[in-house]
């Protein structure tokens, strides 16, 4: 798997491929961008091509130096997810060890001072195997403020062998003198077109579930690869079956009005509660829908185009104002969430806000 199976971010990759050619890769880089367009994989990639027995420039992922490479990364990330376990917080540092090749990630909330440490301890000395140290820091932002400014140290006398990447979605959320010293390379959300090819060589789904694949993972090659569009249907369900419930009653028709399908609906809506910020997620797409569909925006923007018949016959009922407040108590749900509130109330809140709404809309 060269350099040539990258997808997407070409200016990124061309910039990488540049480095490795000239044999300058600087002492710290830093990788931004959003969540899953690849700034990981390009950054093993840089690592590999470093070492490769075969592809001068390029990496072959097949000789015994690639080989070894991927395995020091893959044996460092299932060491932290095994310390991540632990409870004993001191265990959790205890006698950690860095490859040739690292990655560091947070092993709680934070990259914790102990893992600088003992990162700047190493950053030093003579590398084992290779040639050169390639330290990859993945959510650098979640290094520990006590450890910010021993990582600045570092960076600011950069040792010979040893070359950060440092990793992150918002490099507004890194200390500016921590940025400033690292090469910045910005990765973009991949484009559709480019999305919609990789899911083709894929053969699993129709054409527009494709468009429905792409549209959700939303530039994200890592999202659009591992779409699940079962485990998608399901957790969009509750919410189908919730606009179905808000818009049959919408403009409501005078004489006793049922409410108990729309709470029920409302309800069920919150049951999957490990998956509760990805559910909002498909909340707030559809009411993105509903508006685009009813401002006749480009279809191109629709996200669920499979369900497209009915989102217009809802955005119809509904109207600007009903959607409107949906978003609303959708809003209030989810400030409810972040306040770690009991999530029921706040598909209740969601549910109360609908009916409300349609108290409204009824006179
Ligand atoms: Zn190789």
């Amino acid at each position: 798997m060269p350099f040539d199976s990258f997808i997407g971010n070409s200016k990124a990759l061309a910039a990488v491929r540049e480095m490795v050619a000239g044999s300058r890769v600087p002492g710290s880089l830093l990788f931004s961008g959003p969540d899953g367009v690849g700034k990981k994989t390009l950054a093993r990639m840089l690592a590999k091509a470093l070492v490769c027995e075969r592809n001068k420039g390029d990496f072959c992922d097949a000789c015994a130096r690639c080989r070894k490479a991927e395995e020091m990364f893959t044996t460092a990330q299932e060491d932290l997810a095994r310390r991540r376990e632990m409870k004993d917080a001191a265990r959790r540092v205890e006698g950690l060890v860095y490859f040739d090749f690292q990655i560091l990630e947070p092993l709680t909330r934070f990259i914790l001072t102990e893992q600088i440490r003992q990162l700047r301890h190493v950053a030093y000395t003579r590398p084992f195997e290779f040639p050169r140290r390639i330290f990859i820091i993945d959510d650098a932002q979640t290094v520990h403020w006590q450890a910010a400014d021993l990582l600045l140290k570092v960076l600011e006398e950069p040792p010979e062998t040893t070359s950060f990447i440092l990793v992150c979605s918002n490099p507004y959320e890194l200390r500016p003198t921590i940025r400033s010293r690292c090469l910045q390379i910005l990765f973009q959300p991949v484009a559709e077109s480019t999305i919609l090819e990789l899911l083709a060589r894929q053969e699993r789904l129709n054409k527009t579930q494709m468009v429905l694949a792409a549209r959700v993972a939303s530039g994200s090659v890592a999202k659009a690869r591992s779409f699940d569009l079962a485990a998608y249907e399901q957790r969009r369900k509750p919410w189908l079956e919730f606009l179905g419930a808000v818009a049959r009653r919408v403009p409501a028709s005078s004489g006793p009005t049922d409410w108990r399908p729309l709470f029920d609906s409302a309800k069920a809506l919150a049951e999957n509660r490990d998956d509760f910020e990805a559910t909002l997620d498909i909340g707030y797409s559809l009411l993105r829908d509903l508006l685009h569909v009813l401002l006749q925006g480009p279809e191109t923007e629709v996200t669920n185009v499979d369900e497209l018949p009915r989102l217009q016959a809802w955005a119809a009922h509904l109207g600007l104002q009903g959607i409107e407040f949906l978003k609303s108590g959708l809003d209030q749900a989810y400030r409810l969430q972040i306040r770690n509130v009991n999530q029921q109330l706040g598909f209740e809140a969601l549910g109360l806000e609908a009916y409300a709404r349609s108290k409204v809309l009824q006179r």
